[in-house]
């Protein structure tokens, strides 16, 4: 009787003690037909084959273990597999999350009065710490709340001080040069990571469902950057990252916009569209809605956490608030005008009144259109009569040459002229190839191209020497 013995067999563990009981030199193949052994497993009570059972499935879970395979980066494939399904379901448990906010607000009338948490960070750099893992150190940070019929309100916004570890000095100033301009380690800057956490939980436990904080909201390209900030929070307050959930912004929007227009037309667009609108930021421009370290630093304004997170909310509002018949409220739903009607008035006269002094015919009276008279840019600017005597005196005259005629006048010998007057003589030697080529002259032979199936391709002997070529040979 052949038995099939494998080294996940609970029979093969047993035939393993059997032997070394009966210090039996017997190999497997010989122990599984051995009687004895057989007549013994056969006797077992099921406890005791319980017990090799086990062993066996221990080595089967080892040995599949081993078998675990990788990608070519190294990452283990049902790691990865775990990984996207719970990414899935993070994914699904969100769109569940907005829709059912989305729709309660709906069917009780107060989706304008819902409040939202918006997130935004700046960062220095960020550096890899596992396959697609990155610690970011951060530069600036802005969390707000966000209704539809309020706006964004309550900003905690922080300009940050961290240390820049050795050897990454380079790039934090790389990426705040290209961007955000917010030195490194700032002094001034909030450096302590716990007291950060104690504010913004602060914020949170004021709009707490239940007994859990709400959801941050952030954009897509900000997400693992919060991630890290919340991080860096919870370590330093020894709370639990388990308590944050960093959602889609753009998912947000899309459910706000879909609601609020189903009343109007029944036209909605599906999320991709929806990250698109949103990621136009067509309040990119916008300024005086920045804090203050970036409203003193030119060109940076639309880099500004507190700025971003503003304007989301008027991007919001921009696709929302018509449908839901909100009233549009400047500095709430929407920018300041940059110019009141007032202002505009005094601009208008400003420039009527420049017009009025543009007398083209009376060069003393000219003002240019930027306030400035003639007569006064000379005044400040131009050279005395003395100056212009003394620059005259000390300059010195033009010295002309003319190559051509110097060419003319000067014999053949000069530099210029250190060519090869004469066409090169030919070469007396002959190279290495050739004459390695003349050696074996049959080439075509039949020992280098034997008829097919008599092997091919033999390989030509080069002609063994010491001497070393010479450079520019032929020249001599
Ligand atoms: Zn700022």
């Amino acid at each position: 009787m052949s038995k099939r013995v494998k080294g996940n067999n609970a029979f093969y563990f047993f035939m393993l003690d059997w032997r070394k009981r009966n210090k039996c030199q017997k190999n497997l193949k010989e122990l599984a037909a051995d009687p004895a052994c057989s007549e013994e497993w056969q006797n077992l009570t099921p406890q005791q084959k319980g017990y090799y059972q086990a062993k066996a499935s221990e080595s089967k879970v080892a040995s599949q273990g081993i078998r675990d395979k990788k990608t070519g980066i190294g990452e283990s494939i049902k790691e990865l597999e775990a990984n996207d399904k719970r990414e899935q379901e993070f994914q699904e448990n969100m769109h569940q999350y907005i829709n059912s906010v989305v729709a309660m607000g709906m069917q009780h009338k107060n989706l304008s009065k819902l409040k939202f948490i918006l997130i935004h960070v700046n960062w220095f750099f960020r550096r890899e710490t596992g396959i697609n893992q990155y610690e970011f150190f951060p530069a600036e940070f802005a969390v707000a709340e966000f209704s539809l019929e309020d706006g964004v309100q309550n900003v905690y916004h922080e300009i940050l001080n961290v240390k820049i570890p050795l050897g990454w000095r380079r790039d934090a100033l790389e990426t705040s040069q290209q961007t955000h301009q917010i030195p490194i380690e700032l002094a001034e800057g909030q450096s302590d990571f716990s007291l950060m956490y104690d504010k913004l939980t602060q914020l949170l436990i004021r709009n707490k469902t239940g007994n859990k904080f709400p959801p941050l909201f952030t954009t897509k390209d900000v997400t693992l950057a919060v991630e890290s900030f919340l991080i860096k929070m919870t370590d330093a307050a020894k709370a639990s990252i388990e308590e944050f959930s960093v959602y889609s912004l753009e998912a947000l929007f899309g459910a706000l916009r879909n609601a609020a227009a189903q009343n109007v037309n029944n036209c909605s667009i599906p999320l991709v569209v929806a990250e698109n609108e949103f990621g136009k930021d067509v309040f990119f421009s916008i300024c005086g809605i920045e804090c203050d370290f970036h409203k003193i630093i030119d060109g940076t304004a639309q880099y500004c956490s507190q700025s971003v997170v503003t304007r989301w909310g008027y991007t919001i509002c921009d696709y929302c608030c018509e449908y839901l018949g909100i009233e549009m409220i400047e500095g709430v739903h929407c920018p300041v005008s940059s110019l009141s009607a007032s202002d505009q008035n005094t601009v208008d006269e400003n420039i009527s009144s420049r017009f009025k002094n543009l007398n083209i015919g009376n060069q003393k009276n000219f003002v240019e259109i930027n306030g400035v008279s003639t007569e006064h840019r000379r005044k400040v600017s131009e050279r005395t009569y003395k100056e212009e005597q003394r620059r005259r005196n000390e300059s010195k005259p033009i010295e002309i040459i003319d190559h051509s005629k110097l060419n003319a006048t000067k014999p053949s010998t000069s530099s210029i002229a250190n060519v090869p007057s004469r066409p090169l003589r030919l070469p007396k030697t002959k190279s290495y190839t050739s004459e390695d080529v003349n050696e074996s002259s049959d080439l075509l032979s039949d020992a280098n191209f034997p008829p097919l199936g008599r092997g091919r391709g033999i390989t030509q002997k080069k002609k063994s020497t010491n001497t070393k070529l010479t450079l520019g040979r032929g020249f001599l």
